[in-house]
């Protein structure tokens, strides 16, 4: 127990600590040297001569919310870059593409992501059309395919000759003409030399995404990590892209957000030899530590990549990366106290994931857990071994809502172990929820109604098998507790007297958050503080 007095005191209806049972509530909390040092009722908490008080009355103050699984350094990027998500059809999309290009020199590059199979179906000429002969890029929505120009493949030597790379596939025409259309690692034949905004030419846009991401209560979150090491910037260039240009833009970070810095599991090695380890301060960094590496195990469901067992048990989709790599990867991190973070979407890949995990030497005393991203389809007997193997289930409660149409057509007889968070629940999984962004919205309050609902909140249709959905309170863990857990940080994701004092006061009654209805579509922070001190937010 700390005996400092508050130099802070907040009143109102505070969350202290949610867990999966129910939410731990106070009626104020006193605050010193960025920690809680009072938590009760009103009268508990004293205040001192010369200390700020903040009553906020019937409002919710709640442990600021934890995305577990954002690309940070993607979503600053999308604000500068092109984004399809609402065009209705390809010739939006063309059409967007011909303005970008009307105003860009003929060299330069476009880029663009949010693209769905609907939309490009057939409108690849439209689309080459648009371009003017530029090089240009066009993630799809999902971020596992990709489209790419006639100049950007000729930049890349990709022509009809180059064959399919494992674990990915170049579509082809009639005559075996690449269309442009590449799926996983065929992805990576032109993703290296497409020119990118990295290091500090994304201050500004970090900037401004650090103030959205505080304007929806979010204190913490784990970057998701890169699928290699070779487009790194700066002092940190051995570990990719998204880590090195996070290091780069750290003074920026530092103290507004307590972020996990995910690397590609091509720089373990490099990782291990610097002594970096999962959990670890980033060093002369008070918020930012190393996280886990990533490895992407398969595909995804939009594009029609996740790896599979058909009907008969037979192998279906595409295996991005063969289990000898995981063992092997396994084998370097766990001694060196690096947490692997497998994405894994389809129930193959869940499965191999979890062989991988089984299969490791032990983790060292202390080190965070090893991890799956999405687990989007589930087979019921692999639920236990998630806590058996102490794996968390890193589930992103927005991707149901968004893909509740794609599992209703392609997974229809399999939909009870889609998005099975109950399931993992019930047998004593660490569940802990994260956005997708910029895959999907980074706003946590369509997160957490997503867990409860299964769709978003403009969706009229109604829930969708909410048989598999969570409790509010097991949402609101998931974004919390459980998070500070997964990290293996004991005084993070909640405001017992001892905590770091990272929350958001929101602008919406507790009584309307336990409702959990529609109206969560419309919470935001109205103040947000990590480690005590005010962040700036949008
Ligand atoms: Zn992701």
């Amino acid at each position: 127990m700390s005996a400092a007095a508050p130099q802070l005191v907040i009143r109102g209806a505070i969350v202290l600590r949610a867990t999966p049972e129910g939410l731990e509530l106070a009626e104020a909390i006193g605050i010193a040297d960025g920690r809680v040092v009072a938590a009760g009722r009103r009268d508990d908490v004293p205040v001192p001569a010369g200390a700020r008080v903040v009553d906020v009355g019937p409002r919710a103050v709640i442990p600021g919310l934890h995305d577990f699984h954002i690309h940070l350094v993607d979503l600053a990027r999308s604000t500068r870059s092109l984004r399809f998500n609402e065009d209705p059809d390809g010739g939006a999309v063309a059409a967007r593409v011909a303005e970008a290009a009307a105003a860009l020199p003929p060299r330069a590059w476009i880029r663009g992501r949010g693209w769905s199979e609907v939309q490009l179906g057939g409108a690849t000429p439209a689309l080459e059309e648009a371009t003017g002969g530029r090089p240009t890029w066009l993630m799809s929505h999902d971020g596992h395919s990709a489209w790419a120009s006639a100049a950007a493949r000729r930049l890349a030597g990709l022509h009809a000759a180059t064959p399919d790379p494992d674990g990915g596939r170049i579509e082809r025409d009639e005559h075996g003409e690449p269309t442009g259309v590449l799926r996983e690692r065929a992805m990576d034949l032109v993703s290296e030399h497409v020119a990118r905004v990295q290091g500090s030419e994304l201050r500004d846009s970090l900037d401004l995404t650090l103030r959205a991401l505080a304007g929806h209560g979010i204190t913490g979150a784990s970057e998701a990590g890169d699928y290699t090491d070779r487009n790194g910037v700066g002092a940190d260039a051995d570990l990719g892209d998204s880590a090195s240009s996070l290091t780069d833009l750290g003074d920026l970070i530092d103290g507004r957000l307590r972020l996990s810095i995910g690397i590609p599991a091509d720089a373990i090695a490099a990782a291990a030899a610097r002594g970096l380890r999962t959990g670890v301060a980033v060093p002369d960094r008070r918020t930012l530590r190393i996280g886990w590496a990533k490895h992407y195990t398969d595909g995804a469901l939009g594009s029609g990549t996740a790896a599979l067992f058909g009907p008969g048990g037979e192998p279906a989709g595409i295996l991005r990366v063969t289990p000898e790599r995981l063992a092997d990867d396994a084998a370097l991190a766990r001694p060196a106290g690096i947490g692997l973070a497998l994405h894994a979407i389809g129930d193959r890949a869940i499965a191999v994931a979890l062989d991988a995990f089984e299969g490791a030497p032990a983790r060292m005393p202390g080190a965070p857990m090893d991890r799956i991203e999405h687990v989007q389809l589930l087979r019921p007997p692999d639920a236990p071994r998630f806590a058996r193997a102490g794996v968390v289930a890193s589930v992103q409660p927005i991707h149901a809502a968004a893909d509740r149409d794609l599992v209703e057509r392609h997974w229809a007889e399999r939909a009870d172990d889609a998005y099975a968070w109950r399931r993992l629940r019930t047998v004593g999984a660490l569940l802990v929820a994260g956005s997708d962004a910029p895959v999907e919205d980074v706003d946590p309050w369509l997160g957490i109604h997503a867990a409860v609902h299964r769709r978003f909140p403009d969706d009229d249709r109604g829930d969708w098998r909410t048989g598999e959905g969570l409790t509010l309170p097991e949402a609101l863990s998931a974004y919390t507790v459980a998070a500070a857990i997964a990290v293996g940080a004991p005084d993070e994701g909640h405001l017992r007297v001892g905590a770091r004092a990272d929350l958001a006061v929101l602008n919406a009654d507790l009584s309307t958050v336990l409702r959990a209805d529609d109206e969560l579509a419309s919470v935001h922070a109205e103040l947000t503080l990590v480690d005590g001190r005010e962040v700036p937010r949008s």
